[in-house]
């Protein structure tokens, strides 16, 4: 029986990004992919990362996924690889601060609100590019800023899925095109979760983010 990791990596056939999604996974579920060669991990709470982090190998590129008060972002600064829930612009000018403070460029994405589910998070696309135009976010010179992460409604629906992130690649490529055409790292679409991942990687996501379906 092939591993997991593998048969899902086969699946992805290199067209995007594998990240671990670890929450609610012990420190030894963690260390046994890590020992097949997962490098990317994610969390989406503050205080498990932190409480796992000191237990496993440091060369573990930490990923933040969920939503992110402004008041834990300092915990965070001196290792987070990449923030993929960057939701408002309180937000992204703490974690420039606290980069800064660290000499640190941290990775991020904005997050966009597409789902038809009040509960998730991100920016409206309306919001984001009124951000954009007036070049509040690209001035935050301790961000890298890599690309768009969204979640599709949880859903059986599949063509609504699908067209969920088809609109969320619309978007990326046109925020791409007029805030982003000289930055060669703003190329990353975070899209796909255990459930619906295959219908992200069709819709051009570049990372994916699985965690039910690894372990
Ligand atoms: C939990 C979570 C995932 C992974 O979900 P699975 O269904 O377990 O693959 C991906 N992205 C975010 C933002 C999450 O919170």
């Amino acid at each position: 029986m092939p591993e997991k990791l593998r048969i899902i990596q086969n699946k992805i056939n290199n067209k995007a990004q594998l990240i671990a999604v670890s929450k609610f996974r012990t420190i030894d579920e963690i260390l046994h992919l890590y020992h097949l060669g997962q490098r990317h991990f994610a969390e989406n709470r503050v205080q498990e990362l932190m409480e796992k982090k000191d237990k496993l190998p440091n060369d573990i590129l930490w990923h933040v996924i969920g939503t992110l008060q402004s008041n834990k972002v300092k915990y965070i600064a001196p290792f987070v690889h990449c923030i993929h829930s960057v939701d408002g612009e309180k937000l992204a000018v703490e974690i420039n601060k606290q980069a800064q403070k660290q000499n640190r460029i941290i990775h991020a994405l904005f997050q966009l609100h597409i789902a038809q589910e009040d509960t998730k998070q991100g920016f409206q696309p309306d919001e984001l590019i009124d951000l954009l135009n007036r070049q509040v976010l690209q001035s935050l010179s301790n961000i890298n800023w890599v690309g768009v992460m969204a979640m599709a409604t949880n859903t059986k629906n599949s063509k609504q899925i699908e067209s969920e992130f088809h609109q969320t690649k619309l978007i990326f490529d046109k925020i791409k095109q007029d805030f982003f055409s000289d930055k060669p790292d703003f190329k990353e679409l975070s899209m796909g979760m255990s459930g619906d991942y295959e219908i992200a990687l069709q819709q051009g996501a570049t990372i994916v983010r699985i965690g039910s379906l690894l372990f």
